[in-house]
């Protein structure tokens, strides 16, 4: 069963994201909403990224 992914900020779960070359790394993403910048990014479903959202949406609340 295949199921649909979009790739998200394992941070806030946003899929708002752009790469570029990060040197000897490879490629690095940008997250847009919380500015995590990372060469990895999460493949997640739709349930997936509904449930970081809520944790960083707690997490934020919090502070
Ligand atoms: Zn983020």
């Amino acid at each position: 069963m295949e199921e649909e992914t979009t790739k998200i900020c394992p941070i806030c779960g946003s899929a708002d994201l752009y790469y570029e070359a990060g040197g000897s790394i490879g490629f690095v993403y940008h997250c847009k909403n919380c500015g995590h910048v990372s060469s990895f990014v999460v493949d997640a479903n739709a349930e997936m990224a509904q449930t970081i959202r809520a944790e960083y949406a707690k997490k934020e609340g919090a502070e």
